[in-house]
């Protein structure tokens, strides 16, 4: 049975190891997994075939292409995680359930404006 993946997750984590050693942060696993959810929202997904791990679509050459817009986009959600680490929102909000689907701002209230500048 073939298997949809997103290939551009596995991008994303490759290339974050490479990036976060320059950034000084927490890299804690929830951290990481929030930076990777972040950059994955940003980014466009890149579903290919697999079966028993065996990919199907020529994806090694557009590979490269992913690469610098990955790295920028790891950057930007390193910043914004750096700023509210979950785990910090999540004990002040003082409740699990939360949903996954929330990536995109975790804090709600106080912060106002979106500095883009580091
Ligand atoms: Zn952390």
């Amino acid at each position: 049975m073939p298997n949809l993946k997103n290939h551009m997750e596995e991008v994303v984590f490759n290339q974050m190891k490479y990036v976060l050693e320059d950034v000084k942060m927490c890299k804690c696993e929830k951290c990481q997994m929030d930076i990777a959810a972040i950059a994955l929202n940003e980014l466009p997904p890149k579903y290919v075939v697999t079966e028993k791990g065996v990919l199907f679509s020529k994806i090694d050459s557009l590979q490269q292409q992913f690469e610098i817009d990955v790295t920028a986009a790891i950057i930007k959600a390193a910043q914004i995680v750096r700023k509210a680490p979950w785990h910090d929102v999540a004990a002040k909000a003082g409740g699990a359930g939360a949903a996954a689907a929330g990536a995109a701002g975790p804090a709600s209230g106080s912060g106002s404006g979106s500095a883009a500048g580091g």
